[in-house]
């Protein structure tokens, strides 16, 4: 595998557009917003400056990292060359499901093709090509340079050859990849998502605030980034667009997302992508007034 097609430019396109590039392969990072793609370029330029300041980078490297990645509009001349193409678009089904009936017509018959999705079943996503052996999730995590899993979804369809493609070239990355099989959520969000949407409660039903919150999250058990700033840092509309599927696929209340998630999504405070989630980012900072808006 040597051309890699990335469909999306946001919060985990560009890391993954980063990861791909940085270990020499020639990516192709697809966004239908053309101004989306420059502010993914300008990320991965800012996150491989940081790289070399803190000496695990050459500039030599950053500079072929750069040079390794084409922007496009156009997916079917992003994605035509590619071995492998990993799509990592807004989580929403039916857009899935059309990017992957595109891809099936688009892509090279050999080509394996890959979603990052959060959530949604890849048995369902694979059922929308003519080629679900090929069909595989790879999910990374973010921020895609810097950790480690990659958490590798078997559908129904998907064949060993595709798995064992998948499995190495992750360990090409440097990644660890950890192969599971397919039910909503997988294993990571199916186990952080109701952590997090319990967190939300516990603000909701004004048990303790942002910081006490995430305080007694980091401090008593030890976790890097409390629940409600790792929210924002996924993004709002990503964690809800996740219990949704949980909801839906499991039947069970207890994924039922909380009403103060759901409105400050639509409030469109989404978190750090739009600068405002439980907290405020604006300048740099965080502080957490932005949520108290939304309580009782
Ligand atoms: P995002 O909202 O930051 O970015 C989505 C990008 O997709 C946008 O730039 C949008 O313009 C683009 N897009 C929408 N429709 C498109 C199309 N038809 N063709 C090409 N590009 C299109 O979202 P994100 O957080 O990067 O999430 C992307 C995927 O990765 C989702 O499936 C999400 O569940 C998954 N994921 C997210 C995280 C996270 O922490 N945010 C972690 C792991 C996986």
């Amino acid at each position: 595998m040597k051309n890699i097609a990335v469909i999306g430019s946001g919060t985990m396109g560009n890391g993954i557009a980063h990861t791909f590039a940085q270990f020499g392969y020639q990516v192709n990072l697809i966004d239908i917003n053309a101004s989306a793609l420059e502010k993914a370029i300008a990320t991965i330029s800012k996150n491989l400056d940081r790289q070399v300041a803190k000496a695990t980078l050459s500039e030599a490297d950053k500079n072929n990292t750069l040079a390794n990645i084409t922007s496009i509009t156009d997916l079917q001349s992003g994605v035509a060359n590619a071995d492998l193409i990993v799509e990592a678009a807004t989580e929403n089904i039916d857009l899935k499901l059309k990017i992957f009936k595109d891809l099936d017509q688009f892509a090279k018959p050999a080509a394996i093709l890959a979603s990052n999705t959060s959530s949604i079943s890849i048995t369902q996503i694979a059922a929308a090509t003519n080629r679900g052996d090929k069909v595989i999730g790879m999910h990374f995590m973010n921020p895609v340079p810097v950790m480690k899993l990659v958490e590798v979804i078997r559908g129904y369809a998907t064949s060993d050859e595709t798995t064992k493609a998948v499995m190495e070239l992750s360990l090409k990355l440097q990644k660890t990849p950890v192969e599971v099989n397919d039910y909503p959520g997988f294993v990571a969000n199916r186990i952080l998502m109701p952590m997090i949407n319990e967190a939300i409660y516990t603000l909701y039903e004004g048990v303790a605030g942002v910081n006490e919150i995430d305080t007694v999250m980091k401090l008593g058990m030890a976790h890097p980034m409390g629940p409600l700033q790792l929210a924002d840092f996924i993004g709002l509309d990503v964690c809800l667009a996740i219990l949704n599927v949980l909801h839906q696929g499991f039947g069970n209340p207890k994924y039922v997302p909380c009403p103060l998630l759901v409105n400050m999504v639509m409030a469109g405070k989404k978190g750090v992508k739009t600068a405002e989630g439980f907290y405020n980012y604006a300048n740099g900072l965080k502080d957490a007034k932005v949520a108290d808006k939304f309580l009782k």
